[in-house]
């Protein structure tokens, strides 16, 4: 029978999408796949490979080093494809090597797939670039060893009197003994010092003090491993490039595009749909009064998608004159291959002022919360106005909304995408037993409102807000709230000194 394969595949630190392109279609190649218990789930999601999880696992011990080399060439002498999937970069503190070696040994064909090492990409991700011209040239990566018993193999010494950028992976549990040699060493107390909890996952955290007292701030904080220590003036950069955590609490469904949209304008985004969309039967003469209408309007994205389910609701729109509020409305009626106009602000009034003195008729399909007083201005400017409720804005109910009331006081920012999200985030809370410590964390963080009634709503519920964008969409929000940083300044007081 013919041999097979070893690749040994760096999975990076934690989001699955930071796998390589190369890990990747290695993994979809393979008939086995070895790995450990710090990975994503998702990234093992889809594959047709028999997965075996070496790490601990609850009830059984895991593998020694020996049994998973063992087993790395058996599987591929039995003439498997295998991938043995490790944590950030394979061969940086990960015994990647005893692997490759017992496979060469065995002359089993091996190849290994690099990946983004941890070591690098916690502190980014967390703010902290590892050099800075001109801060740190020089990084050091050690091991701050955490095997009870084994002694360290490292000179401290030497590592302490090293210009630079010091981190220490695996060094949770001796994070007290390991700061106490650098001191000791000659290491400046105040050397500012960092631990990153969890790099690159939504729970990530960054805990910042000095050499002197970060082993004490990590024991306050309960840090937990996986987590690294970053030690040098490099950590000070955290506090103009820390990423801020945003709660986002819209709809189930949007919830997959709205996180993707505020990682790449830099925020950690927290899922947590506080409300859910409910169908409404439709009218049994919903024809008849789509027919009398002169033109027909949409208030969101959701109101487009309920209603292009429906295949005479489709045909019966190609002839009418259709008004998008906005334009992610708009494009959800482009997916359908339908023309729609916008008016100038992407609000109410926008839309009333777009409409008065041309259309006579107007039907609204939305949401049966839909904005009263819209109708109301059309009312009284002359236009007729018929509004079907296609659906109506129920609590969530979503276990993650309830996590994210728990950690409230971990966010930056609260993002509300209509008034039904306050409303309801807050009768949660108060079902939770848990609303004056949300109270305070919204007093504490940033609080956005992505239009007028959602920014009137919170003031009702007596929440202050701190900023509503120029154009009432979501990526207006997050545009927003990155300027708003720079107004702020950016002065980590990095490199006062060395600067001059
Ligand atoms: N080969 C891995 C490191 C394996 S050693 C890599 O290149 O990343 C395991 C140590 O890596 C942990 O003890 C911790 O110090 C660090 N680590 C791994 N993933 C991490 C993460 N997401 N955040 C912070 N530290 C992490």
């Amino acid at each position: 029978m013919a041999i097979g394969r070893v690749c040994l595949v760096g999975a990076g630190p934690g989001d699955p999408e930071l796998l390589t392109v190369k890990g990747r279609e290695r993994l979809m190649e393979a008939d086995v796949i070895l790995f450990d218990r710090l990975l994503d789930g998702r990234m093992l999601e889809g594959l047709n490979a028999e997965l075996i999880d070496v790490g601990k696992n609850a009830g059984r011990h895991k593998l020694r080093q020996e049994e998973i080399n063992q087993l790395l060439v058996e599987k591929a002498e039995e003439g498997k494809i295998v991938v043995r999937l490790k944590g950030g970069d394979p061969y940086l503190f990960g015994r990647g090597g005893e692997e490759a070696v017992a496979c060469r040994e065995r002359g089993i064909p091996f190849e290994v797939v690099p990946g983004v090492t941890s070591a690098i990409a916690a502190p980014g991700l967390a703010g902290i670039p590892v050099t800075h011209r001109r801060v740190a040239s020089a990084l050091t990566i050690v091991t701050g060893h955490e095997e009870p018993g084994k002694e360290s193999p490292l000179d401290w010494n030497a590592i302490a009197r090293l210009e630079g950028t010091l981190v220490v992976l695996m060094g949770v549990s001796r994070l007290d003994e390991n700061t106490d040699k650098l001191i000791q060493a000659g290491k400046p107390p105040q050397t500012p010092a960092a631990i990153v909890e969890r790099g690159g996952w939504p729970d990530q955290r960054l805990v910042s003090g000095t050499l002197k007292d970060i082993a004490e701030r990590a024991k306050r904080e309960k840090v937990q491993s996986p987590a690294i220590l970053v030690v040098g003036d490099v950590v000070r950069l955290a506090e103009a490039l820390a990423p801020e955590k945003i709660a986002i609490l819209r709809p189930a469904g949007q919830q997959e595009e709205s996180v993707a949209l505020a990682e790449r304008y830099g925020f950690i985004p927290l899922s947590a749909p506080a409300i859910a969309l409910k169908r409404r039967p439709l009218p049994a003469d919903l024809m008849e009064r789509i027919d009398a209408a002169e033109c027909v309007a949409f208030t969101s994205a959701n109101g487009v998608y309920i209603a292009l389910e429906d295949k005479a609701i489709s045909r019966a729109l190609a002839a009418k004159r259709i008004v998008a509020i906005g334009p992610r409305t708009k494009k959800a009626l482009e997916e359908h291959d339908i023309e729609s106009e916008t008016p100038e602000s992407y609000s109410s009034e926008g839309l009333e002022r777009m409409l008065k003195g041309r259309h006579k008729s107007i039907l609204f399909l939305r949401s049966a919360q839909g904005s009263k007083y819209l109708s109301r201005g059309l009312r009284e400017a002359g236009i007729v106005v018929d509004d079907i409720p296609l659906y109506e804005v129920v609590d969530s109910s979503d276990p993650r909304l309830d996590r994210l009331i728990e950690e409230a006081e971990k966010l930056d920012i609260f993002a509300f995408t209509s008034s039904s999200t306050a409303r309801n985030l807050l009768s949660r809370a108060r079902e939770m037993g848990r609303e004056e410590k949300l109270r305070d964390a919204l007093a504490r963080s940033t609080v956005t409102a992505i239009g007028k009634p959602t920014a009137e709503e919170l003031f009702r519920l007596g929440v202050a807000v701190d900023i509503i964008p120029e154009r009432f969409t979501f990526e207006a929000m997050l545009e927003a709230l990155a300027r708003r940083k720079r107004a702020s300044g950016i002065d980590p007081g990095v490199t006062k000194d060395k600067m001059e």
